[in-house]
């Protein structure tokens, strides 16, 4: 994990709302940390009321251990909070993997509708997520079966996170019961582990939004376009990305297509030029650093993103900043020769000059 988090930084997007709702997911998911380990605290006081069945735990508890009655804990005591813990963390997981991975996609598909500085600027307050108007947005069958694929993979994480946090306090206890420590003991282990537990949930959540975010952009960039036969896009990373992102998305122009190109490369050819192309969930997952492509996002914690990108603008920018730069060129070398500003021969040498200038640009 330290090396991990070494290897991958902690970026923030570009995009205000999406680091406001990936908080807003992490502060969610560091409240069922709590709730869990006050739980168990509370449980494992024997003070548990019988609730009715539906409830998965009962957690309005605080830390009551008796650090006089240092009783050690029995592992049938475990068995039984066992079960409460799974079926809470597997409720929330469900929940999470469903309004999570929504929110962000239709987040990012409200943002791509948004020019770049209010696509910066706009706080997670200014949009309604409540109800994703997917048909509004022209969702196809195609797109909402994206959707649920992302769903499914960030279930696929979470219940990784779930998994470790059971196991994480599964040892806490066990171990407190093979070594006979009290339940003073046990208690200050496991709430311990909370910060432990939080940085699991943040790194499922911190990478599912950003990419779901982006997912949900790139789908809408492409639906506004249908009758565009190349969406170029431009990466953009925000300050302290790490030496992927600044390699692979940082200021790069990728071609957006619908999903990969045949033969398995990510390759395409536009007038003589090749360029990476991206599709919505194109990811590294399963990929080894050294054999990194071009992502949607680049790696855990990631939350770089991406711009529509004018090949044309580009290309008439460079034109004009050329020829301005020859103009300035054209008004030194005037100078140079000991002609003034105000005379008038001044600006007839001027523009000779610049357009001899431009002339031999153009062979
Ligand atoms: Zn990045």
């Amino acid at each position: 994990m330290i090396e991990l988090l070494k290897a991958h930084k902690i970026e923030k997007s570009p995009w205000k709302a999406v680091n406001q709702l990936s908080s807003k997911y992490e502060k969610y998911s560091h409240e069922i940390t709590k709730i869990v380990l006050e739980g168990i605290t509370f449980l494992l006081n024997l003070r548990l009321k019988k609730a009715h069945d539906d409830a998965p735990l009962i957690f309005k508890g605080r830390i009551m251990y008796n650090p006089k009655d240092g009783k050690s804990i029995k592992l049938k005591d475990w068995k039984r909070l066992e079960e409460s813990i799974i079926k809470y963390l597997n409720i929330e997981k469900s929940y999470l993997q469903e309004k999570m991975t929504d929110d962000s996609y239709f987040l990012g598909t409200l943002l791509n509708r948004l020019d770049e500085m209010n696509r910066k600027k706009s706080t997670l307050k200014s949009f309604d997520l409540k109800i994703p108007e997917w048909k509004k947005y022209d969702y196809s069958d195609f797109d909402m079966d994206k959707l649920e694929i992302s769903r499914q993979l960030s279930g696929i994480y979470l219940q990784d996170v779930t998994d470790r946090t059971r196991s994480k306090i599964q040892k806490v206890i066990v171990e407190g019961v093979r070594n006979k420590q009290s339940k003073h003991k046990v208690f200050q282990e496991l709430w311990d582990s909370e910060a432990d537990l939080n940085r699991d949930w943040d790194r499922v959540i911190r990478t599912e939004t950003a990419m779901n975010s982006n997912n949900g952009f790139l789908i809408s960039q492409l639906r506004a376009e249908p009758d565009e036969k190349y969406i170029f896009m431009k990466g953009i990373s925000s300050g302290g990305a790490c030496e992927y992102c600044i390699r692979f998305i940082s200021e790069k122009v990728v071609i957006l297509l619908e999903g990969p190109p045949e033969g398995g490369e990510d390759k395409v050819i536009v007038e003589g030029l090749e360029y990476p192309a991206i599709w919505p969930g194109k990811s590294n997952y399963g990929r080894k650093p050294a054999n990194y492509w071009v992502a949607i996002i680049m790696h855990p914690y990631c939350r770089c993103s991406w711009n529509r990108w004018y090949r044309e603008l580009e290309e008439a920018g460079m034109k004009i900043s050329n020829r301005s730069k020859k103009w300035g060129e054209a008004i030194e070398e005037i100078k140079g020769r000991g002609f003034k500003e105000e005379d008038k021969q001044f600006m007839i040498e001027v523009n000779m000059l610049f357009k001899q200038k431009l002339e031999t640009k153009e062979k």
